[in-house]
């Protein structure tokens, strides 16, 4: 993939993160990140292609190599010490919409779509196949 390319789809991320942000529904996510304790929550963040490599590359911006095991079934991105998510400004779609209660509950589908299809396209360009979850969409890039 040629870095041009690359770049262009980490822009178009960070393009519909910043479009869903000025998107009119009422959102309080005050990083409790209850909702990183996947085993708690029974549900995991799915990365598409575009996200992960944003995601990949903001992780190996702090200086790690390689996602953490986590036996308590908290994300690899949470760091533990602080209770903090590693990559809070580029954190994935998922992760602003999900089913956060305290932060609002699920985003209705119709209206994220158009964001998710755009998501969607880069993942396609980028060589994806579908949301993957967050542990091996981001741990296969590092
Ligand atoms: S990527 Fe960040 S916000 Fe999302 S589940 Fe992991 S630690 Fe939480």
């Amino acid at each position: 993939m040629r870095k041009e390319e690359i770049q262009a789809a980490l822009a178009e991320v960070r393009a519909v993160y910043a479009e869903l942000a000025k998107r009119p529904v009422q959102r309080e996510c005050i990083a409790r990140t209850d909702c990183c304790q996947f085993k708690l929550t029974g549900r995991t963040p799915m990365l598409t292609k575009g996200e992960a490599l944003l995601a990949a590359r903001t992780f190996k911006a702090t200086g790690r190599k390689e996602l953490p095991e986590r036996a308590d079934g908290s994300c690899p991105l949470l760091k533990l010490e602080t209770g903090k998510c590693m990559i809070y400004a580029d954190r994935p779609f998922g992760c602003r919409t999900h089913f956060c209660d305290a932060a609002g509950g699920p985003y209705a589908r119709k209206d994220v779509v158009d964001l998710i299809r755009r998501l969607e396209a880069v993942d396609l360009q980028q060589g994806g196949d579908g949301p993957r979850r967050i542990q091996a969409a981001v741990g296969d890039l590092l």
